[in-house]
This record gives C-alpha cells, sequence and structure tokens, in this order.
C-alpha cells in the first residue's frame, strides 16, 4: 500500500489570502502546501494597477504584487503545487484527506480554504458564443487587442471602472454600461473616470444581448431600466464585471455557508468546522480587498497554527 504524505497545514488557492496564510505557515516552520488550480497570485495577477495595498505610495502591478507574495512565501520553505487541483476535502480522524485530479492524496492536519471567487455571468444571448471572440472577463489579458476599438464594460463597482479606465490605454471609446442611474465604485476612482474624455457613461441600461456579426462581437443591445427605447451600441469589445461568485464547492458539505455561498468564519478565520479555516474572497467578509485577504491569510494561519499545536501536543 502506498504511504499517503502527512502535512500540517494544506492551503487551497494561491491568490492574496493563501499566499499570506503560506508565509505565516512557513516561517513558523510548519509543513506547508499551497494547492492551486493555476500559477500562484490568484485575481490580482490579473489587474492592472493596485493602489490600495499599503507600502507602495504609487501602486504595483497586480502581476508584480502577486509575484512577490509568491517569492516570500517560498523564501520561508512554503510548497507550492502548482495545477494541482484539489476535488475532494474528507475528514479522516481529526485530520482532512485531501484528493486532487489525478487520484493522489495529502493528509493535513489543518486546512486553510483560500479558492476566492470567479466572475459572474450576464447569462444574455451572444454571452457565451462570443466569448474569447470580443466577450471578454480580463482587461489586463485582452485589452491590447482592442487597440482603436470601441469596447464597452458592463458594471458598476470598483472593477468595473477600474478595468474600464486600463482600457483607455488602448480603446478609442470605453463605454460604461450600469443597470443603475450612478455608479457604485469607490469615489475615486469615479473621479478619475469623470476625467477621461474616452469614457462614455450609459447608466440606467442593461445588456440584453451580444450582437455577432461573421464570428466576433459587433455590438450590444441594451434595455433601459427607465422605460427608454431599446439602443444597440456598435464596438468590438465587451468586458463584464458584474461581481464574483465564492469558489466554495469544495466544502459545500463539510461547513456551513451564506445562501450567496460565502463560507461562513469566524473573526479568526475559523468555520464551523473544528480544523477547517477560510480566508479571502470566498467568505462572508464584508470589505473584499488585496489587504484584507491578506490580513485574513494570515489570521487563518495563526489559529490553524495553534490548533496544529494544540492536537499534536496532546497527543
Ligand atoms: P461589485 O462591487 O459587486 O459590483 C458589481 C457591479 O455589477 C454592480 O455595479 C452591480 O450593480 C453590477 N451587476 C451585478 N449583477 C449584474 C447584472 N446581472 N447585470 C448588470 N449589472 C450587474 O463587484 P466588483 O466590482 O467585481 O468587485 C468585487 C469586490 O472586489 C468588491 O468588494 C470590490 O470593492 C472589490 N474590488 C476592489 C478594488 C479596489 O479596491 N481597487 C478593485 C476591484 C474590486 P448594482 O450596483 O446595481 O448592484
Amino acid at each position: 500500500m502506498t504511504k499517503i504524505e502527512t502535512i500540517d497545514m494544506a492551503i487551497i488557492g494561491g491568490g492574496p489570502a493563501g499566499l499570506t496564510a503560506a508565509l505565516y505557515g512557513a516561517r513558523a516552520r510548519a509543513k506547508t502546501v499551497v494547492f492551486e488550480s493555476g500559477l500562484p497570485g490568484g485575481q490580482i495577477v490579473t489587474t492592472d494597477w493596485v493602489e490600495n495595498y499599503p507600502g507602495f505610495p504609487d501602486g504595483i502591478s497586480g502581476m508584480e504584487l502577486g509575484d512577490l507574495m509568491h517569492r516570500q512565501a517560498e523564501k520561508f520553505g512554503a510548497e507550492f503545487r502548482p495545477f494541482a487541483s484539489i476535488e475532494k476535502i474528507e475528514p479522516h480522524g481529526m485530520d482532512f484527506l485531501l484528493t486532487n485530479a489525478e487520484d493522489e492524496r495529502v493528509l493535513a492536519h489543518a486546512v486553510i480554504v483560500a479558492t476566492g471567487a470567479v466572475p459572474k455571468r450576464l447569462n444574455v444571448p451572444g454571452e457565451a458564443e462570443f466569448t474569447g471572440r470580443g466577450v471578454s472577463w480580463c482587461a489586463t489579458c485582452d485589452g491590447a487587442f482592442f487597440r482603436d476599438k470601441v469596447v464597452a464594460v458592463i458594471g458598476g463597482g470598483d472593477a468595473a471602472v477600474e478595468e474600464a479606465l486600463f482600457l483607455t490605454k488602448f480603446a478609442s471609446e470605453v463605454h460604461i454600461v450600469h443597470r443603475r442611474d450612478e455608479l457604485r465604485a469607490t469615489k475615486c476612482i469615479q473621479e478619475k473616470c469623470f476625467a477621461n474624455d474616452k469614457i462614455k457613461l450609459e447608466l440606467s441600461r442593461v445588456v440584453t444581448e451580444v450582437i455577432g456579426d461573421d464570428g466576433t462581437v459587433a455590438g450590444v443591445r441594451l434595455a433601459s431600466t427607465k422605460g427608454e427605447p431599446e439602443v444597440v451600441l456598435p464596438l468590438e469589445g465587451i468586458f463584464i464585471f458584474v461581481g464574483v461568485d465564492p469558489k466554495s464547492e469544495l466544502v459545500r458539505d463539510l461547513c456551513d455557508l451564506t445562501d450567496a455561498g460565502y463560507i461562513k468564519i469566524d473573526h479568526n478565520g475559523l468555520t464551523s468546522y473544528p480544523g477547517l479555516y477560510a480566508a479571502g474572497d470566498v467568505t462572508d467578509s464584508d470589505l473584499k480587498q488585496v489587504v484584507t485577504a491578506a490580513a485574513r491569510g494570515a489570521s487563518a494561519s495563526f489559529e490553524a497554527l495553534k490548533w496544529i499545536d494544540e492536537r499534536l501536543c496532546s497527543i
């Protein structure tokens, strides 16, 4: 029979919450392994510029910040298993048995779930059909394809307005389509948006269809939330930022979730299941920022270390 590897702390997800948890775990000399289905960094690596993470007065690119956090955790001994998608977490005595897509198993004394969130879909006709052919959820990845073209950003929150600003580096016009009559983004982000001549606001409008021509996006059909006539906006790219859904499927049967699927945690990051912690955008914490994800990752790790120590000392 093959011996199952035993580790102290398994961290699922390599975004700011997971990377900070890994830093704290590894510095405490716990055997800490980060399992990440992609490359370390999480959602911030697709964020052009982060200007509200303390210590970087001029801002820092999301890619660089993710890389720095990864290097720092690795420097202290955290082990990274990129492209290692954990498919199952099962209680095993007081430990947890983790199984990946290749049916390989690891036994962990504590688990921190930092799986983050995925961008929501609009669920309108044409969205799925033209994904990758004009419809995108990543301005940093795809923005440069729209040099001197007209694009739309859907949504009115921080992500939509920040990414619209980024897209003005390439596009000739960026239309922000928002269902309410005012933006929801942080005021200082809104101020930059109002000062940018390339940005046009399409307020009180919702997308009802993505229109294509010859296999690529040619426009969007917009209905009014105020009874105005429907309009068709001709354009070549659509970037969707209408919020996120938590990636909590893995622990759905293990711990308590909110109705929207966020993992419920206490102020230390403990879920409703002993030894199982969570941090970052997958949790029900209010403020979803890089700085809070990092802080919650540190707290969860600190608590997980105490849990491991108490358990191992009592054996
Ligand atoms: P968000 O704050 O939830 O905003 C989503 C936006 O999409 C809202 O304006 C919402 O409209 C709209 N929306 C939702 N469903 C829609 C639909 N079906 N059709 C049309 N519009 C729809 O999401 P987010 O901007 O992705 O941000 C997620 C979290 O990350 C937030 O906590 C945010 O503060 C944080 N974040 C922070 C920064 C930063 O600090 N620099 C940057 C990016 C993200 P309503 O306004 O009508 O609800």
